[in-house]
């Protein structure tokens, strides 16, 4: 699904059959989650394709290795070209593509690497949780505590804890985990933000205890340019009971509705949220059909 035998993955400034793309299993991130990645989505749009937020991405990717003192030998004009680069040779327009910063020299050490390894793969990915509506569950796992590890950057080993909640919510019958944050309050789903809809205005956690999604702001975005009020505050899993429709953003996931949240079931279908019209805005951005000048690629 991710590759065969023709796909191209860049490597350390090659592009290499993925097969042959391999790690040690000695490698310090393997060992201790210690590397940094991203998600990122390119769309065919009538300029061609394009990579959603490109900058904002690799921006991101850098931020997220700086917090945690891995180095990144490369600028954000030299990572994105090098991911069109990607896209073209394996002839890919709507594509996922997942760039990683690792640690890959054997070293059992818990002191940062003095260098690290670059890959990027792409593939073609439909939306992340589906079409459907979801049904989301408060999980009992919290997420990571800010003070513990810096909570908006994109380290691989913070979806230890995404992986569990996940789970657990999908185990236990339901779509999707929603997570608290340390104080008790909603923070985010395990791979997405969170937004909730009451008396026509949005709620959704403020920065500091969630990874502050490039989905998210273009949403908060799109909606303000509507005129559509988006509160970010904290608030309690209890407030979701007078919550009258919600949704998920993230770039695998894009804009994607919530039908219920625990035992609450909105009475509203989907359809008929400020949600599913941010989705249908959301949609055309990303694929150059948009007719505001303001939110371009
Ligand atoms: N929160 C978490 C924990 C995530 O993994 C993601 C996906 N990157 C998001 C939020 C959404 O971020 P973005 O919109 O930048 O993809």
């Amino acid at each position: 699904m991710y590759f065969n035998n023709n796909t191209l993955v860049f490597l350390d400034g090659n592009y290499v059959k993925a097969d042959q793309a391999v790690c040690s299993v000695y490698a310090q991130s393997l060992h201790y989650g210690y590397a940094a990645f991203e998600g990122i989505r390119s769309y065919s749009t009538p300029a061609g394709t394009r990579i959603f937020k490109a900058k904002e991405h690799y921006e991101r990717l850098h931020y997220s290795c700086r917090s945690v003192g891995l180095p990144l030998a490369y600028s954000v004009e030299e990572l994105t070209d090098f991911t069109y680069q990607l896209l073209e040779q394996n002839n890919l327009t709507e594509a996922y593509i997942r760039p990683l910063v690792y640690a890959g020299e054997p070293n059992m050490g818990i002191k940062a690497p003095a260098t690290s390894n670059v890959f990027i793969a792409a593939w073609e990915w439909g939306k992340y949780l589906g079409n459907q509506c979801l049904r989301l569950m408060v999980s009992p796992y919290e997420r990571p505590n800010p003070r513990a590890v810096p909570i908006e950057a994109k380290i691989a080993g913070h979806y230890a804890n995404s992986i569990i909640a996940s789970s657990d919510a999908k185990n236990k019958g339901y779509d999707e985990a929603l997570l608290l944050d340390m104080n008790g309050f909603v923070a985010e789903g395990p791979g997405s933000n969170f937004f909730y809809e009451k008396n026509g205005e949005l709620h959704t956690a403020p920065a500091g205890s969630i990874l502050k999604g490039i989905t998210r702001n273009t949403v908060i975005e799109l909606a303000q340019a509507s005129g559509i009020k988006v509160h970010e505050r904290f608030f309690t899993p209890e407030e979701l009971n007078e919550a009258e429709g919600a949704f998920l953003t993230g770039t695998a996931a894009e804009v994607v509705g919530v039908s219920s949240i625990g035992e609450h079931v909105f009475r509203n279908p989907f359809e008929n949220t400020i949600g599913a019209v941010l989705a249908a805005k959301y949609s055309a951005l990303v694929t150059g059909r948009a007719t505001s000048p303001v939110l371009t690629h």
